[in-house]
């Protein structure tokens, strides 16, 4: 009897063991269009921690959408101000702070511009120099009133939340996923990249920049554990009598931001820190967003300039590789 037994737990053993080497977690995918855009998600785990991510991104979409009549942020626009969820106070308290980081470039409070210029609605027009000098009025995160839930915004203000809710989001989802043990996913918040840990095999995720002028990739960074987040005008635009107005607005002036860059990508430990700065760095133009790199130094950055030139921060230097083999890159270093 006794040996039997032995050899049946001894076997059983074997058993587990050879089944937890096998078990590698299983590549699982999901298309989904929220957040005004369509996000790819590639997630190795249980099925059930696809789903959840799927419905965390409805759930922040319900809260954050500027345009969806039933969002807390619509809310707070349409009555200018008011109670919201403890997760809306959290993300905007911390925007407001990178808007004071950015000394403005970032700015959430530029909505009523947006608004003006068309871009949330797609009823694209130049508006008037009056016009945006009287919406100028309103726009300055620093009227922007924030006590524990409650907000308060000056009389004809309002927030845009477009230029930080991925980031946030991506955050979210891999908080949410490091909690489910998921040790390897690649969420691609469409132009807002989440890499979460290394591939299965142990390489790092790569992840291509798009060449702001063309179809193909300017080049791809190999990169684990970080936010890869691009902002440009040619993600959204429209063109009137030969001029093109991008979605980038200069909150300085009103106007989309003119700052010879076509676009910049952002590579940092957090998604909502890369959301906000590659906004801000696209405003600020390469001198400013240089400086702003030597100041802080707790991100990385690929611009390209209008010219197609591409400068990378020293961080990036081994991890980058351009496309084009005659592509001029300019490593930028403390
Ligand atoms: P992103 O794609 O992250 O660069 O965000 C761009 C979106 O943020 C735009 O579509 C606007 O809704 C909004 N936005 C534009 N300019 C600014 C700005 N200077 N600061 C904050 N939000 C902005
Ligand atoms: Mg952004």
């Amino acid at each position: 009897m006794k040996p039997t037994l032995r050899t049946g737990l001894v076997f059983l053993a074997i058993l587990l063991f050879l089944s937890s080497c096998g078990s590698f977690p299983k590549k699982r995918t999901a298309t989904v269009f929220a957040m005004n855009t369509v996000m790819d998600l590639t997630v190795y785990g249980n099925a059930d921690a696809l789903t959840a991510v799927e419905s965390r991104i409805r759930e922040l979409e319900r809260l954050f959408s500027v345009t969806d009549e039933n969002s807390e942020l619509f809310a707070v626009n349409r009555d200018g101000g008011g109670e919201v969820s403890g997760e809306t106070a959290a993300l905007i308290s911390a925007s407001l702070a990178l808007c004071g980081r950015t000394d403005g470039a970032l700015d959430i409070t530029v909505y009523p511009v947006v608004r003006a210029w068309g871009f949330t609605t797609d009823a694209f027009r130049v508006p008037s120099e009056e016009e945006i000098a009287e919406l100028l009025g309103v726009v300055d995160y620093r009227r922007v009133a924030l006590d524990e839930n409650r907000v308060a915004l000056p009389s004809g203000g309002a927030l845009d939340l477009g230029s930080v809710a991925k980031g946030y989001t991506a955050d979210c989802l891999t908080a949410l996923l490091r909690e489910a043990g998921v040790e390897s996913a690649l969420l691609n918040l469409g132009g807002n990249v989440q890499a979460i840990g290394t591939k299965p095999n142990g390489e790092g995720w790569r992840v291509a920049i798009r060449d702001p002028k063309g179809e193909g990739y300017v080049g791809v960074l190999t990169v684990s554990d970080r936010a890869v987040v691009t902002s440009g005008g040619y993600e959204r635009y429209f063109e009137r009598n030969g001029e093109t107005y991008h979605h980038i607005i200069d909150p300085a002036t009103g106007h989309p931001a003119k700052s010879g860059l076509s676009s910049v990508t952002v590579v940092a430990s957090q998604g909502l820190l890369a959301d906000a700065l590659s906004t801000a760095l696209s405003v600020m133009g390469l001198d400013r967003a240089t400086e702003h790199w030597k100041q802080y130094r707790d991100f990385e950055a690929v611009f390209v300039a209008e010219n197609g030139d591409l400068y990378l921060t020293e961080g990036l230097e081994t991890v980058f590789s351009a496309q084009s083999p005659e592509a001029k890159v300019t490593v930028i270093r403390p």
